[in-house]
This record gives C-alpha cells, sequence and structure tokens, in this order.
C-alpha cells in the first residue's frame, strides 16, 4: 500500500492535570482541571502529516485496553492508516500524567508500555507491507524496533527523517542511516557537546553531526529559526514572528511538515520553509493536536 509519508513512533493517552501547586510529598492536591488528551511524538506527527495534506500509515503499538481504542479512534478520526499498529495483550498503551502548575511548569511520570513492546518482527511485517518516499521516526518505541524499521526503510530506499527526541543511547547508530537529522538546540548540545546560541554554533554542530553519519541536518532554533545543512552548504531560515502562547508540539508539527513536503517535493529547504510556517501557526494557538493547522490554513498569512 503506498503513502506519503510512514511514521514509526509512539501513542500515549496523556493525562494533563492543571493544579494551582504541585503537592508536597504524601499530600493531595485538587485539580482545577483533567484532561484526557492522545499524545505520544509518533502519534502526534502522524496526525499531523494528515493534518498537513499527506497520506501517511502508522507503525506502532497499542494495549488492548480502553486507552489503546481511544488512541486508534483518534488516528482513525484523523485520516491516520491503523492497519499496521500492533494491539498486543502483554502491556497496556502507554500513559503519561502530566502536571501543569500556573506558572507553565510541568512535572510527568509515566510509562512506555505498549509503545517499547515492538519487536523486529512486527516492524518487518509492517514495514514489508507499506511503501512511501519518506520514512519519519523519533525515539520513544523500542530500541529493537528502531534498529529494525531503519534497516527496512534503508533496503526500500526510503528518505529517512529522524527527530531524535530523547536524545539518549543509541542516536549514534541511527544517525548512519538518517537522510536528514532534526535535533532541537538541547538535542544538539547532547549529540555534539555545542551549545548552540548562534547561527555559527548551529553550523559547527551540523557539520559534527554529518561527520557522525547522518546526511543533513536541520537544527530547530525555537522561535529563532532553523539551520539546514546539506552537501556542505548551510542555508538559515528564520522563525516567523509569532505571538507564541504554547509551544508544545511545535517540534512534532515541525517533523510533519519536513515530511510530508518532502514527499511531494522533494527539496529539503522549501520543506523546511512549509515545517516552520506549520510549526508557527502551532505556537500562536493553545491545544494539543487540535491546534496543528491543516494545509488549507498554512495558505493563510501569518
Ligand atoms: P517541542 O517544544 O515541541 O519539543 P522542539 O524542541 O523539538 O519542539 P523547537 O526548536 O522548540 O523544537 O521548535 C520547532 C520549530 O517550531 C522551530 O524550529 C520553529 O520553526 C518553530 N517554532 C518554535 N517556537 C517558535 C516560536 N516561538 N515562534 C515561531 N516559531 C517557532
Amino acid at each position: 500500500m503506498s503513502y506519503d509519508v510512514v511514521v514509526l513512533g509512539s501513542i500515549n493517552l496523556d493525562v494533563k492535570t492543571l493544579v494551582n501547586k504541585f503537592p508536597d510529598h504524601g499530600h493531595t492536591a485538587s485539580a482545577q482541571s483533567i484532561e484526557m488528551l492522545p499524545g505520544g511524538k509518533g502519534s502526534n506527527q502522524a496526525v499531523a502529516v494528515s493534518k498537513l495534506g499527506g497520506e501517511v500509515a502508522f507503525v506502532g503499538a497499542v494495549g488492548q485496553d480502553g486507552a489503546g481504542q481511544q488512541m486508534l479512534q483518534n488516528l482513525e478520526k484523523n485520516g491516520v492508516e491503523t492497519e499496521f499498529i500492533k494491539r498486543t495483550s502483554s502491556e497496556g498503551t502507554g500513559t503519561f500524567i502530566v502536571m501543569l502548575d500556573e506558572t507553565g511548569e510541568n512535572t510527568m511520570v509515566g510509562t512506555l508500555g505498549a509503545n517499547d513492546t515492538l519487536t523486529k518482527e512486527d516492524i518487518d511485517y509492517a514495514m514489508d507491507k507499506v511503501e512511501a518516499p519518506v520514512f519519519l521516526l523519533q525515539m520513544e518505541t523500542s530500541k529493537d524496533s528502531i534498529t529494525a524499521a531503519l534497516e527496512k526503510a534503508k533496503q526500500k530506499d526510503m528518505f529517512i527523517i529522524l527527530d531524535p527526541a530523547p536524545a539518549d543511547g543509541y542516536f549514534e547508530a541511527a544517525l548512519q542511516y538518517a537522510d536528514c537529522v532534526t535535533p532541537n538546540q538541547q538535542e544538539t548540545e547532547k549529540i555534539t557537546g555545542i551549545k548552540v546560541d548562534s547561527v555559527e554554533d548551529a553550523l559547527k554542530a551540523a557539520e559534527i553531526i554529518t561527520e557522525k553519519g547522518a546526511k543533513s541536518v536541520v537544527i530547530k532554533m525555537g522561535a529563532h529559526g532553523n539551520l539546514v545543512y546539506q552537501n556542505g552548504e548551510s542555508e538559515f531560515i528564520e522563525s516567523h514572528k509569532v505571538q507564541a502562547v504554547d509551544t508544545v508540539g511545535a517540534g512534532d508539527t515541525f517533523a510533519a511538515g519536513l515530511a510530508v513536503h518532502y514527499a511531494k517535493n522533494k527539496n529539503l529547504v522549501e520543506a523546511v520553509k512549509f515545517a516552520n510556517k506549520a510549526a508557527a501557526i502551532k505556537v500562536s494557538r493553545m491545544g494539543g493536536q487540535d491546534a496543528i493547522p491543516t494545509v488549507e490554513e498554512l495558505d493563510q498569512k501569518i
């Protein structure tokens, strides 16, 4: 089956609670609100690809529980192909409890659950059935799933976009497969040891990342902009000036925009411009997946 983008990634139920003040150890705090929201970087990115005009198949896992049902329904409602999502009985759906206080500070506790059960066999089964010019992944599923998927995507000659979040132990190996890697400032520092405060820092870091094996690099610098580095040349694309009210999900919207535009046009700089605009619209709105813009909204001026 053919798509624009295949996404491998996490699917989580986010239980978001807003409190006046975090409870002290052993104490109870009453919440101003509690919401059950679809989350996980993989799920956010797949929904964003669909909203931004791409045909998308998802490779991932949920548990055989109510949360899993809810997460699958959400993906389907948003036009994401869910046929290749494993329904496992061995673990529950990934769940994170996110506690926000009035300063916007957040504290999280959670488990990857089903996301961590994906095996090489699960991945091979799914990847043998899908075709797409672009493969997009992050690093929130099992190590085996990431390794197997990168191998398969390479064999199938897909353009591999790696969002190295979280940048922990095994990103080094994954970089060897990446046609494009998209670290934010913190991830860039973890990968290269360079603290990125300027375009020059970003360029130095991008050079190191390509020496580590990635073919091209997009360093995301929040409200500042994005450095694109490919074939030894760089271009800096400034972020749009918007009133940022909620930056959660900026990175996922950006990754999706990059993937869907590259799948259709095969031009990295133009894909970054598209992603940059999509992410700017996202940060100007409160909300999660519902605040990700549609492709029609991208035609409008911001
Ligand atoms: P997230 O916070 O979702 O994890 P991230 O840390 O992966 O995101 P960021 O660099 O924070 O990545 O944001 C991704 C992209 O979103 C930026 O490169 C930029 O294009 C856009 N963006 C983020 N913040 C802003 C902002 N305040 N104004 C305009 N654009 C923004």
